[in-house]
């Protein structure tokens, strides 16, 4: 992949130019929260790259929480989905975004809300530099620095610089079009560049020793669907599908139907969650899985097991989004941990 180093005012200036030609979304820190805005021209362009991972998901810029999907008698009107710039999201997001495509954008049966906004969405993600004690990418794989694509451009701070790696023909068009001085990097920036990473791989490797996760965690999680864990987090859990909710990797969603008028009908998508009772509830009010401890046993089988069958990557990045949702202080380095022992 392509590489150049600009300056801040740079980035500025790609800020702006995509500020003209699409609606810019940054995360800016408010304390301990990072918060989506939209852009403004005053905004700090290192603090926006260097800034820790949203709270937000950013599955809510692809996949609404609450949306119409159809209408009877009449054909909806064709969906809306102007041109979306997200910047500042982390490579967890990247991975989360990997997945999704790979669900949503099914050759045979593709959602067409999502093909159309993701169609208009360019994603500038830029290199984690701040570890919180929520973040694991490391254990499932996964780097603080995108390495499986699904970014259009990426920024990584290294001390007074910044490199810019371009991911797809739209990265490099925006580039252009922002007029930007790029200038090639040297084989020093690169490998101060590499050493950062690693630096930084280490500080989320390290804080995670102690819970211990096997790099092939999906072993035990199939072979050990009793382990006790289930049952001891059940009994904290309260049910609010929160950690769903806040975690890009999942994308359930149940349909519900509402008549307008004598045989005139809206449809409407809303997020689910695997946590809530309701959740597969079949005719006749039966469910698979009428216990909360079979429901935390089902989230983090899907996540850990059945997707990694589907498609050799497991369904969770390691974001801690989830962690830091819980109101009950479940985290699931623990729940992987217990079902290991
Ligand atoms: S399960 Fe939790 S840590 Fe894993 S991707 Fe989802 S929100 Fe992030
Ligand atoms: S966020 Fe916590 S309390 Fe809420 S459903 Fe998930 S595990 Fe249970």
């Amino acid at each position: 992949m392509d590489q150049y180093k600009v300056t801040a005012g740079e980035i500025n200036r790609l800020l702006k130019s995509q500020a003209e030609k699409s609606r810019l979304i940054i995360p800016i820190e408010e304390g301990e929260q990072v918060e989506l805005k939209e852009f403004r021209e005053n905004d700090n362009p290192s603090l926006i790259v260097d800034s820790f991972r949203p709270y937000d998901p950013l599955k809510t810029f692809l996949m609404s929480p609450f949306e119409e999907v159809a209408t009877f008698p009449e054909k909806m009107s064709e969906i809306e989905a102007p041109n979306l710039t997200l910047f500042g999201f982390k490579a967890c997001s990247t991975n989360h975004i990997r997945l999704l495509d790979e669900i949503m954008l099914d050759d045979e049966w593709p959602d067409v809300f999502y093909r159309k906004r993701r169609e208009n969405l360019f994603i500038i993600s830029c290199d984690c530099v701040e570890v919180r004690d929520t973040c694991f990418c490391t254990e499932v794989g996964l780097k603080p620095y995108p390495t499986t694509g699904n970014f259009d451009l990426n920024i990584s701070h290294l001390n007074d610089q910044f490199i810019i790696t371009v991911g797809s023909e739209e990265g490099h068009r925006a580039l252009a079009e922002a007029s930007l001085n790029l200038q090639e990097i040297s084989d020093e920036i690169r490998e101060n560049l590499q050493e950062q990473r690693q630096e930084i791989t280490e500080r989320v490797k390290n804080q995670n020793d102690d819970y211990g996760i096997d790099e092939k965690i999906h072993e035990p999680v199939r072979e050990n669907r009793d382990a006790g864990v289930f049952a001891e987090k059940a009994e904290d859990c309260v049910e609010c599908g929160g950690c769903n909710l806040v975690c890009s990797s999942c994308y359930c969603f149940y349909l519900a139907d509402r008549e307008v008028g004598e045989e005139a009908f809206r449809r409407f998508r809303v997020w689910d969650s695997c946590q809530y009772n309701a959740y597969a509830r079949l005719a006749g009010d039966e469910t698979p899985r009428p216990m909360l401890m079979q429901r935390i046993r089902h989230r983090i089988a899907h996540k850990f097991d059945y997707l990694k069958e589907s498609f050799d990557y497991y369904g969770c990045v390691g974001c801690g989004r989830c962690i830091s949702a819980c109101p009950a202080d479940i985290d699931i380095r623990e729940l992987l941990q217990g079902v290991q022992k």
